[in-house]
């Protein structure tokens, strides 16, 4: 028992470490269609195989349904870049479409149970019973964002459906104390008092959720964790793993971590295709 768990857990990490360099092809060349597919739709696919694989469900089933789930979380980034121009409705249908789709792949080839960030909490819903539950990272990047001295901005957190902050501009547009014009941090984003970039920084937050579902979250590197934090906290650390990651290789390799890890093309990619024109 003690070594299918750990082969499950190996073959998984396995294909996490795959996710991230899945669009290793955007390393040489521009991020392409074909990128979003392979991390929307083909990689969820292929972890929900290897679950039910290993849990000996049927696996095609489980397969079939992370693609769709997957692909209907592929509409929802396709909406985001141009949400800042868009109604708020539109914006909370683009956060459901990804949060549903997300869902529906993570749970393919189990029960059903819908997972929703909502700022610092998640709401997690199976068999008619709701629970709300906060999580690490969720908890931990608005703190930090407060600690920096960014304010609040309960508008655009309405808005959006995520936590949203700002901060005073320097005259060459870059936030105070940044070099950024706009960042966020998992699940939150800081951006001017006018909301500038709204629309890239909300593609971060559904990477946030997208990552969620897979493996490479800090409860599976930490022996005892998932254990210690059973069922009040949700480990929603993978997104921040996989950041990390990608700005380890970044300085490994000499690239920049604003512009060349797969995260950020990803965001300006959508950005580019999508948000017309092209500010
Ligand atoms: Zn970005």
């Amino acid at each position: 028992m003690q070594s299918a768990y750990f082969l499950q857990r190996s073959a998984l990490l396995f294909f996490a470490a795959f996710a991230i360099f899945s669009c290793s092809n955007s390393v040489a060349k521009a991020f392409s269609e074909k990128d979003m597919i392979i991390m929307n739709v083909a990689v969820p696919a292929a972890i929900a195989a290897i679950k039910a694989y290993h849990r000996g469900e049927n696996v095609e089933k489980a397969a079939i349904q992370a693609a769709f789930g997957g692909y209907i979380m592929h509409q929802g980034f396709k909406m985001a870049p141009k949400m800042q121009e868009e109604s708020a409705i539109k914006a909370w249908q683009s956060k459901c479409m990804i949060n549903f789709g997300a869902s529906m792949a993570e749970s393919a080839g189990e029960e059903f149970v819908f997972r929703m960030d909502i700022g610092p909490v998640w709401i997690i819903a199976r068999e008619g019973d709701i629970k709300i539950r906060p999580g690490l990272n969720a908890v931990i990047a608005p703190l930090v964002h407060l600690i920096e001295g960014s304010k609040p901005d309960f508008q655009r957190s309405l808005r959006y459906g995520t936590l949203a902050f700002k901060r005073s501009s320097d005259p060459d547009g870059t936030l105070n104390g940044s070099s950024a014009l706009a960042y966020s941090n998992a699940n939150t984003f800081t951006t001017n008092a006018d909301g500038a970039h709204a629309g890239h920084e909300l593609v971060h937050t559904f990477q946030y959720r997208r990552d969620a579902m897979y493996p490479l979250r800090i409860g599976n590197f930490i022996k005892g964790l998932d254990e210690r934090l059973g069922d009040s906290w949700v480990d929603d650390t993978a997104w921040s793993m996989n950041w990390g990651l990608q700005c380890a290789w970044a300085d490994a390799t000499g690239r920049s971590k604003d512009f060349d890890i797969p995260m950020e093309k990803e965001a300006y990619y959508l950005e580019q295709k999508y948000r017309d024109p092209w500010r």
